[in-house]
């Protein structure tokens, strides 16, 4: 299934991005502050993070990844224990998975993200010298 990792790529093409994930982990994409509704750029800078499930640490880079033998009911666990971990409502979890999910299926695998509080864009990404 197609789900949203963490990714270090591109990172650097805003001055203020940042990637504490661990590359290639699981983000959702958790509400953001009044800070980070007014302004993607604000200085806690939630309002242009994608978050990591295990590491609960935040990037502003999100690669969309088909994640083969991933099924459905791995991603709603590994989220409800990331919620139950973070204080966030466990019961949020399949329609935070199903949320995720929708947002997924409309990008193409390979498509690096940048979140503009509710907006998302693509990263371009260079192509590997040579
Ligand atoms: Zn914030």
């Amino acid at each position: 299934m197609k789900l949203l990792v963490a990714t270090s790529k591109t990172q650097g093409a805003r001055e203020n991005d940042f990637d504490h994930c661990v590359e290639g982990e699981l983000v959702w994409i958790a509400p953001c502050c009044d800070d980070g509704k007014d302004s993607a750029d604000s200085e806690c800078g939630c309002g242009r993070s994608f978050d990591g499930l295990n590491s609960h640490l935040g990037t502003t880079t999100a690669l969309v990844a088909e994640l083969p033998g991933f099924t459905y009911s791995d991603y709603a666990e590994a989220i409800r224990s990331s919620l139950a971990t973070q204080g966030w409502p466990p019961e949020a979890a399949d329609d935070v998975a199903t949320g995720l999910l929708a947002f997924t299926s409309g990008w193409e695998v390979g498509t690096v993200l940048e979140r503009r509080c509710e907006w998302f864009a693509e990263r371009l990404v260079p192509a590997p010298p040579g």
